[in-house]
């Protein structure tokens, strides 16, 4: 069938796929939503780092940035971490003094892609002589080079230490499969084997001559990562564009990108499957394909009713790559691809898959599973009902919800790393701390002249932590007063007002929780109202401690419904309420009963608490929505209104049954424990010593209800 003959067929079908794409989130908006949620997470972790004082920068690359992606793909997050503070040199001019140096050499083992880092002195621009450690690796010329081992076997004990799982995949050293993290560092200049790339003839003019000249500016990394076939591997470091392609997949329009995810399902479904042995078809050979197709087709031909022509044009690319053996990497065309990917025998294979594939006008589409995407396919060709297919709106509120939490959980993981630096810091010490980054400028981040968009995102981000680092020192030095006996000043009320908006709930009720404990009970109530009114069913809990994960955990829908009706910022924080967090540095500002949770380890517990909580462990941690009603019912019995408080009891109990019964409640023991207390105060003890029993009985070790059992049992 000639393109004549199937013109129509190709037409109507490039529509349908287009159409079932769309429903399965590969739309523009949703592309945008992603792209923009891990740019800001990029962007927030850097400055929390360059707060600290820091010289890493986060990268986030692959599908999950790129919006390259499908709910049911199960793409994983790859982030690069850059060190930033070892200067890369390509040549002596380059080096130095007082910083870690390192020379670029193409040693003639290497392959185009790789270098070797050759160790370089501090105090002068001459080659180091010897060792320091065990990753110095003597040649036999006697030069010193840097292995690619070190930041790896690092990486492990540090897991190890913590108590974490480790994966290792490549370069990339992570504690969970989903995330890869992989180390890296900055070519100060762009390696010559990307010099090919910028000078060849180009007849559809793409990438234009603004995209080449940024991607000079973006320059490379280096990462630990040796070549397959290599003797040396252990000490070639491998050269990775990966700004220049995230900057090229950037660029693209959704018609590409839809193009890109069709051949990545029949890359997943059809293809891989059927490849013997354990080489694979990899994502980045199909943007490969992606990149060769974009730079040799007409404008024109990248039009909706040309999609199916589009997808065929780089499975043909693909297929005369296994006939040659040579798949050209785009940027550094002499580096192969299917080298250590895929063999000889397995090339064979590929060839024959694709062949059929083209063969048969891309016919394995209609069997393709994940994300129902053969079905979809079939419901818009005969319009029937099928049942195995969630409808497009449901899709788009279950990635947006997705989006929301992952960017929510790591802002306020970001707060937690910056305080987990105070732990053991006196009050004021903790003042002077968070005072000092409140009040630091904004040092520049690495970034070029094309990333405006970033710069942006810095500035933002670095006020949203500023909120946050605000929240903690107010009610530090709030804390202070209150056991000194000394008058709340200004500016301690000024930055609790400049915290306010961090979300719907938390700094309201710490600042309502600071006005009970001052015996200022009218404003407390005035606050609790406030928040009251704010926390709709709209409003979506959200955790930072490590007890929620966002590739898991599912917002509730009332919450996504109303974020996938606004833009393309999915933190939302007019419609989140996070955990309210009170450091010991803060206990004055925090009601009595809480102070049990300050201390929840008895004897050796802290050694059997889970990794991800042991940061917190000595803060009282709490759910808004409890801590709302446990503060209200203080407040009105302290103002004597029986009746309400009679109603915050009973909001304080459903709030713990709803949010138990959907998964809601993140400290879970915490809420009971609030509920529990306010049946002691209602003098009904017997209740109360089953509710701390109860939670004992799901959290043995490091729960303050241990305390509490004791403190009750002694008085009866
Ligand atoms: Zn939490």
């Amino acid at each position: 069938m000639n393109r004549l003959v199937s013109g129509w067929f190709y037409d109507v079908m490039s529509l349908r796929l287009i159409a079932a794409l769309e429903d399965m989130g590969v739309t523009e908006l949703i592309v945008g939503r992603r792209r923009h949620t891990f740019l800001q997470d990029e962007s927030a972790k850097s400055v929390s780092l360059k707060l600290r004082g820091s010289n890493v920068v986060f990268y986030h690359f692959g599908s999950m940035t790129e919006g390259t992606t499908t709910p049911s793909m199960g793409s994983d997050i790859d982030t690069l971490y850059c060190n930033d503070g070892v200067n890369i040199m390509s040549g002596w001019p380059e080096w130095e003094r007082g910083r870690e140096n390192l020379l670029m050499v193409k040693h003639e083992t290497c392959s185009p892609q790789h270098y070797r880092l050759q160790e370089a002195r501090r105090d002068l621009p001459l080659p180091l002589t010897q060792p320091y450690d065990e990753y110095c690796v003597t040649d036999h010329d006697g030069k010193i080079y840097r292995s690619n081992k070190g930041i790896g076997h690092r990486v492990r004990q540090i897991n190890a230490d913590a108590n974490l799982p480790y994966f290792h995949a490549g370069p990339s050293h992570s504690f969970s499969e989903m995330y890869d993290f992989v180390p890296a560092y900055r070519c100060r200049t762009l390696p010559a084997e990307c010099d090919s790339w910028f000078t060849r003839s180009r007849p559809e003019n793409w990438p234009t001559l603004e995209m080449l000249q940024v991607a000079r500016e973006l320059g490379c990394f280096l990462i630990p990562d040796g070549h397959c076939f290599s003797e040396h591997s252990d000490v070639e470091w491998r050269v990775s564009p990966s700004l220049i392609e995230r900057h090229l997949m950037f660029s693209m329009e959704t018609i590409h990108t839809q193009c890109y995810v069709t051949l990545k399902l029949l890359k997943k479904d059809t293809i891989n499957p059927y490849l013997n042995g354990n080489g694979k078809l990899t994502s980045f050979h199909c943007k490969t394909a992606l990149f060769y197709a974009r730079e040799q087709l007409l404008p024109e031909m990248w039009t909706v009713d040309r999609l199916f022509d589009c997808i065929m044009y780089c499975l043909t690319l693909l297929r005369d790559w296994t006939t040659s053996g040579h798949c050209p990497h785009y940027i550094m065309d002499e580096v192969n691809l299917f080298d250590g990917k895929i063999d000889s025998e397995q090339r064979m294979h590929l060839h024959a898959i694709l062949t059929i594939i083209i063969d048969t006008h891309l016919a394995p589409l209609a069997f393709v599973k994940t994300d129902s995407l053969g079905v979809r396919l079939l419901h818009n060709v005969y319009t029937v009902a099928i049942w195995d297919m969630t409808p497009r709106r449901a899709v788009n509120q279950g990635i947006t919800g997705f989006l929301s939490g992952f960017g929510n959980v790591q802002q306020m993981t970001n707060v937690r790393d910056i305080l987990h630096f105070t732990a053991g810091c006196s009050p004021d010490a903790m003042c002077l701390y968070l005072h000092s980054l409140i009040t630091q400028p904004l040092q520049q981040l690495h970034r070029h002249r094309s990333e405006q968009d970033l710069c942006r995102l810095d500035v933002v981000n670095r006020d949203s932590l500023i909120r946050y680092l605000q929240q903690h020192l107010a009610s530090t030095a709030a804390s202070i007063c209150l056991q000194h006996g000394i008058q709340i000043g200004s500016r301690i009320w000024s930055w609790y007002s400049a915290a306010m908006n961090t979300d719907v709930a938390s700094t309201r009720l710490k600042l309502a929780s600071m006005l009970y404990c001052k015996g200022d009970l009218q404003l407390a109530a005035v606050v609790l109202e406030d928040v009251e009114r704010r926390y709709d069913n709209t409003v979506q809990a959200m955790c930072g401690c490590g007890r929620m994960d966002p590739l898991v955990k599912k917002p509730r829908e009332a919450f996504t419904e109303a974020v996938n009706d606004e833009n393309i910022n999915v933190l939302s924080t007019n419609r989140v309420a996070y955990c309210v967090s009170f450091l010991p540095q803060e206990a004055f500002c925090v009601p009595p009963f809480l102070h049990y949770e300050m201390v929840r380890a008895v004897g050796d517990d802290i050694q059997h608490s889970h990794p991800a909580d042991r940061d917190w462990m000595n803060w009282a941690v709490v759910d808004s929505r409890p801590f709302l009603h446990y503060l209200q019912y203080l407040t009105f019995r302290g103002l004597g209104f029986r009746h309400r408080q009679k109603q915050a009891l009973r909001s304080l109990i459903s709030s713990n049954l709803d949010g138990f019964r959907h998964g809601q409640l993140f400290h879970p023991e915490t809420a009971l424990h609030l509920a529990t207390h306010c049946m002691e105060m209602e003098n009904r003890p017997d209740l109360a010593l089953q509710g701390y029993l109860a939670s004992q009985s799901r959290i043995p070790r490091n729960n303050a209800a241990n305390w509490h059992i004791r403190r009750l049992t002694r008085i009866q």
